[in-house]
């Protein structure tokens, strides 16, 4: 990672650290002290800057506002015992970022911009990435459209900003899922790989139906048939069935996870047998009947490890063994232990700051 972008720093008095009960800490409320800030003008990303959290003033037309070009990240810094800042796999998310730029007409973002702003961030806000068990700071890069103009084309000046928010130890409840047969997220050919705001946009809705129906969150299916299961809120899937691990191919609709390269990864080393490819709801449906579905779970940023413990589909719900997660757990903790330093990275996953 070069050293030698010239990012200038206006940065606060004092800090607002003092006044966090960091046993007490609202997901994605409360926010460090700085953000890293860029602008695309001219062509050029220039202005590259670490100033004071706050709000910014933006034009009633800005294009973003009116057809969406904003797009984002989600990750995650870690402090080992001893105090250091580790990330997981930040260019991963950089290299992500610039793949839904791309599918957004949005001009990329050098990674070396990128990482070396959020390493300074992170050495100047480092004192607020919380130490306690299970607890992290979870890290939101995203860039949006600048223009003011009111007509449909891209966006000629864009801003790239990433701000931080500690967040407290999360016990991640098994939760309940509902395959959705009518509702898409994504349709081939769309937008479903690219991590543009406008996807979540259109999650809300079919996702409030299910939890009207007692449902946590949705099991997606592919547009065409709602046959084959694609992904579930900002998580990617996994199942287990038969001791082997199923999940479903990236098909252009599915967000790539890096926690899903990472997991299925990490599987095969193990020995675990892999299967990457379309995967049907009534092959997941047909092995709960023949008492061979073991485990099913989300994989992502924000719990590393859900658990699923209901599966709804036509109406029937299938029940998930909680006692019997012996894959999923092995996964969790391997995971945990690498990110806050406990074990050996012998990936070459986690970078210090
Ligand atoms: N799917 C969606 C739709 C997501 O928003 C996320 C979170 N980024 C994931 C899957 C998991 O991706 P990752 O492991 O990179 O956090």
């Amino acid at each position: 990672m070069a050293e030698t972008l010239s990012i200038s720093e206006n940065l606060v008095a004092e800090s607002n650290l003092p006044q966090v009960d960091f046993n007490n800490i609202p997901f994605g409320r409360v926010y460090t002290d700085h953000m890293f800030v860029a602008d695309y003008v001219d062509g050029q990303w220039t202005d590259l800057r670490i100033e004071a959290y706050g709000n910014m003033s933006l034009s009633p037309a800005n294009m973003a506002l009116h057809y969406g070009q904003s797009i984002f990240e989600g990750m995650k810094a870690f402090k080992d015992a001893d105090g250091n800042v580790l990330m997981f796999r930040p260019e991963e998310n950089a290299k992500r970022l610039n793949r839904s730029a791309e599918r957004m007409c949005m001009p990329s973002i050098p990674e070396e911009i990128f990482l070396s702003g959020l390493k300074r961030l992170l050495e100047i806000d480092g004192d607020w990435v919380p130490n306690l068990e299970g607890t992290a700071l979870y890290i939101r890069p995203y860039m949006f459209a600048m223009d003011e103009y009111v007509g449909l084309k891209p966006s000629l000046n864009y801003r790239f900003m990433i701000f931080c928010c500690p967040v407290g130890a999360y016990y991640s409840q098994p939760v309940s899922v509902k395959v959705e047969e009518e509702y898409s997220r994504a349709a081939s050919g769309g937008t479903g790989e690219a991590k543009a705001a406008g996807n979540y946009a259109g999650s809300l809705y079919p996702a409030r139906l299910a939890q009207q129906q007692g449902y946590d969150q949705l099991i997606w299916t592919d547009s065409i048939e709602h046959k084959y299961i694609e992904e579930a809120g900002t998580m990617n899937l996994m199942f287990v069935m038969d001791g082997e691990l199923y999940s479903p191919a990236l098909s252009g609709t599915i967000l790539p996870g890096i926690t899903r390269a990472s997991v299925l990864q990490v599987a095969e080393e193990w020995g675990v047998k892999v299967h990457v490819g379309r995967l049907a709801v009534e092959t997941v449906i047909e092995a709960h009947r023949a008492g061979k579905l073991q485990e099913v779970f989300g994989v992502g940023t924000a719990v590393t490890v859900s658990s699923i413990c209901r599966i709804g589909f036509r109406g029937e719900d299938f029940e998930l063994d909680m006692e019997n997660r012996e894959l999923s757990q092995k996964i969790a903790s391997y995971f945990e232990s690498i990110r806050y330093g406990k074990q050996e990275d012998t990936h070459g996953w986690i970078e210090k700051v």
